[in-house]
């Protein structure tokens, strides 16, 4: 059977929305009683404008300012911490279209992606599509496909290594941007594939747009660092950035659906998942650390996983008020609600689901 077919074909069950519709009414009564729309405003302005000056201050001072070689890495570094940061606030929103009211505005800034090396055409598919409608579902999120590296969950090949995942995990992570940048998206393009479906057909400006960007983002971070710093230091300051920005992205992204408590739901012989789909993201993702606003500002609200999976049109700058409102219509309910208090308890608990997903034989 043709995967495209299957991915197409599985269905969430509609007959158990009541939930869904009291928690969309509530949110909705919200923005109304408040009279603001659902999309960015001037705090995420202000954060975007901060990221997007800090990066060009960052690279001008490392190329062009002549200091000392150890100055140098920790500006890679920061240049690393900085491409995390537009990832999360700028291009992640964006490209949920919560950005901006303005469609056009939405569709530039998901170009930052392009200077982060990604490709917003495969983005919006992977992560948009398949990773948001079809969380943690095996074969469909492609966010679960690490492999053979790491078993995410109990559905995938074992491998007599994945006893000690737990360990080597973190290593793994820090190279996530490496292998994104420069060989899953031109396997996915070359392919025409994303995990086990097939990708949206590219139009000819979809393919200038992927080799433009890829062409502008090696130019930027390899070859002018290259020629202004030599080969050495041009290289190893990359792999810094690359390593800092992989481990940001990565661990956000772990924290949010592999931990002990979410779940890895398959479709049934009709190809139907057995929940309403916001029930289905309830029982995926979770949340962390809400209540620190360093890591709320920074990571673009991503802490707040579960309202972003929920409402991914709103901007994340709307998630901790959704959150007590999302938190109360679902202990009304009596569904579960998944969120760690700690940063800590959140990664002991992605290392606990990765230890026994690691050692269970299926
Ligand atoms: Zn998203």
């Amino acid at each position: 059977m043709d995967n495209y077919t299957s991915f197409k074909s599985v269905k969430f069950d509609r007959g158990k929305n009541e939930f869904s519709r009291e928690l969309k009414k509530a949110v909705s009564q919200y923005f109304k009683e408040k009279g603001i729309h659902q999309k960015g405003n001037w705090r995420l302005y202000l954060k975007s404008t901060f990221f997007l000056l800090l990066l060009p201050t960052l690279y001008l001072t490392l190329l062009f300012a002549g200091l000392p070689v150890w100055i140098n890495f920790i500006l890679w570094a920061m240049i690393g911490l900085t491409l995390a940061g537009i990832g999360f606030n700028i291009m992640h929103d964006a490209s949920h279209g919560s950005f901006s009211t303005h469609p056009r505005v939405n569709r530039l800034f998901t170009g930052t992606l392009d200077l982060m090396g990604g490709c917003g055409f495969i983005w919006k598919q992977k992560h948009g599509v398949n990773h948001h409608t079809f969380t943690n579902i095996e074969g469909l999120d492609d966010d679960l496909d690490i492999q053979p590296w790491i078993r995410t969950n109990v559905n995938q090949k074992k491998f007599w290594f994945h006893k000690y995942q737990h360990y080597y995990s973190i290593v793994l992570y820090s190279m996530t941007y490496l292998l994104w940048v420069f060989v899953q998206d031109y396997r996915k393009y070359f392919s025409g594939r994303i995990g086990t479906t097939r990708m949206k057909k590219m139009r000819i400006l979809d393919h200038i747009y992927f080799w433009a960007g890829k062409t502008t983002y090696l130019t930027l971070f390899i070859v002018l660092p290259v020629l202004q710093l030599g080969l050495f230091q041009a290289l190893v300051g990359y792999l810094i950035a690359a390593m800092v920005c992989g481990l940001l992205l990565a661990i956000v992204f772990q924290l949010a659906h592999l931990v002990e408590d979410t779940q890895f739901p398959l479709p049934d012989s009709n190809n139907k998942i057995e929940n309403d789909w916001m029930i289905h993201q309830l029982q995926t993702t979770a949340n962390f650390c809400t209540q620190n606003k360093l890591i709320s500002w920074f990571t673009g609200g991503l802490n707040f996983q579960v309202e972003h999976h929920l409402f991914p049109g709103i901007s994340h700058v709307h998630y901790p008020a959704i959150n007590k409102l999302t938190r109360n219509i679902c202990a009304e309910f009596n569904i579960p609600y998944y969120e760690y208090q700690t940063f800590n308890a959140a990664f002991r608990s992605h290392l606990s689901h990765l230890k026994v997903v690691g050692r269970f034989s299926s």
